[in-house]
């Protein structure tokens, strides 16, 4: 558990992009926060800064009491859940769930245990034995979950995970992915351009527009203003 704090951060791509112009937030330990602004406003750019997939041009990064600004992506405690979901095809739930524990040296029983516990909470456990291209939507985007929570990290953090899936699906999957996250309780920042997804998931949300922060406010505060 961890809280996020960013510190006047910026980014410029090209020497003359400047996408992020100065973000200064934070985000408190358990919270979910969301990130929600039109296309191109820097959303994305805000989360692989975090993530580390992004070299930040100034300011600070801090997951926990650790800066992390020259830290790679694997020694930042974090995990991340795509849209597209990631799997490898030729591996089964289990082995996707077990890889990056694997590359980690993380001993068998406790593999074992770990997937055991996803799985269930997950309602994965009989498709375990299965490849990705064996199940549905759903199932797919439940087990890119699955090899987030098993890495039991500070923060998960989210980029636009639902946008392949149809409506309804994604209606079902964004209170479950409440639920898990209450449930864990783990630092949570989630990326999404789409107000609905934005509203139900966030104990707070962050408006991004042109590179900066627009509003902060929960929910409620934000929608039921004038
Ligand atoms: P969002 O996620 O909100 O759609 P992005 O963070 O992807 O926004 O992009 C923010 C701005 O930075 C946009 O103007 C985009 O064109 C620009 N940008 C993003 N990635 C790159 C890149 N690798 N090189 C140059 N410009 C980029
Ligand atoms: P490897 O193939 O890398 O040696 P393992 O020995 O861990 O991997 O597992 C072999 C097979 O057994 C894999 O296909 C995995 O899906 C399955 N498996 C291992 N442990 C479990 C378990 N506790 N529950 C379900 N399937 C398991």
């Amino acid at each position: 558990m961890a809280q996020i704090t960013l510190n006047n951060v910026r980014k410029v791509y090209g020497g003359n992009i400047e996408a992020i112009k100065g973000v200064s937030l934070q985000i408190d330990d358990g919270e979910l926060v969301v990130l929600v602004g039109p296309s191109g406003c820097g959303k994305s750019t805000l989360l692989r800064m975090i993530a580390g997939l992004e070299s930040i041009s100034s300011g600070e990064i801090a997951i926990g009491d650790r800066t992390v600004n020259d830290l790679e992506p694997a020694e930042r405690d974090i995990a991340m859940v795509f849209q597209n979901y990631a799997l490898y095809p030729h591996m089964t739930v289990y082995q996707n769930l077990a890889y990056g524990l694997k590359n980690r040296n993380t001993p068998k029983d406790e593999i074992e245990r770990r997937i055991s516990k996803a799985a269930k909470t997950l309602e994965i456990e009989p498709y375990l034995q299965r490849k990705p291209r064996q199940l549905s939507g759903g199932q797919r985007q439940r087990v890119a979950m699955g090899r987030a929570i098993v890495r039991e990290p500070a923060a998960f953090l989210f980029d636009e995970p639902l946008s392949n899936l149809d409506a309804k699906l994604r209606g079902q999957m964004r209170i479950e992915i409440k639920r898990l996250q209450r449930s864990l309780g783990t630092t949570s920042v989630y990326v999404t351009h789409d107000q609905m997804e934005a509203m139900t998931l966030a104990d707070k949300l962050v408006v991004v527009n042109g590179g900066q922060i627009e509003q902060v406010g929960s929910p409620i505060e934000l929608y039921e203003k004038p």
